[in-house]
């Protein structure tokens, strides 16, 4: 699987475009674009690589990640996936606008070309947040960060939640590949190693 990152809006929100090289098949990872002209060196990509746009997947209903998810269904005409207890996120905002999203839950498969993304229900940063395990790498959204997690106390948090999500990470494959909604790529057993929030038992 080919990932390429592209921060955009306000909060640095890391949009990952994620394709097969076999296949060129792709998904959009959380496109929280704040302005429309964000689009375009993602647009861009996409063309120029050839890219043939299946899915845009959000890992949680925040606006920082969705907010783009309108141009790009637009261009591409494809579903958006987003859990199915974050769905409202994206109803409250687009009204209307939207074909209906596929939705996700726990153990879903996602499949780009011949690679398969699984999905992990994480709650605890919103009720429907979601990684995606893929057989390198996985997605963490807002649970996981590189050195942190995610808030807690937006409505619908839960520390109780996250802190059960938060194990189901530490159970993956120590050599997966972490790539966060937000900052710098990480990989579980640094995560395991270092992260302050996985190794207190508070
Ligand atoms: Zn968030
Ligand atoms: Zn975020």
């Amino acid at each position: 699987m080919i990932v390429e990152t592209f921060t955009v809006g306000m909060l640095s929100t890391n949009c990952y475009v994620a394709s097969s090289q076999e296949t060129k098949e792709t998904i959009i990872i959380d496109p929280g674009l704040d302005l429309s002209s964000e689009a375009n060196p993602i647009l861009n990509y996409i063309t120029v690589t050839k890219l043939n746009v299946k899915f845009i997947v959000n890992t949680h209903g925040h606006d920082d990640h969705i907010k783009g998810d309108a141009l790009f269904q637009q261009k591409y005409n494809v579903p958006i996936c987003v859990h199915t207890l974050d769905e409202h996120f994206i109803q409250d905002s687009e009204k209307g606008k939207f074909p209906p999203n596929l939705l996700l839950k726990d153990g879903g498969l996602i499949k780009v070309g011949n690679e398969t993304l699984k999905v992990l229900h994480t709650p605890g940063h919103t009720p429907g947040s979601i990684c995606l395990i893929g057989e390198k790498l996985v997605f963490t959204g807002d649970t996981l960060f590189a050195g942190g997690i995610g808030r807690t106390d937006f409505p619908g948090g839960s520390m109780r939640d996250m802190r059960n999500s938060l194990k189901k990470l530490m159970e993956l494959p120590l050599n997966l590949l972490v790539y966060p909604g937000h900052g710098e790529t990480s990989i579980i057993v640094e995560e395991k190693r270092s992260n302050p929030f996985l190794n207190s038992d508070n």
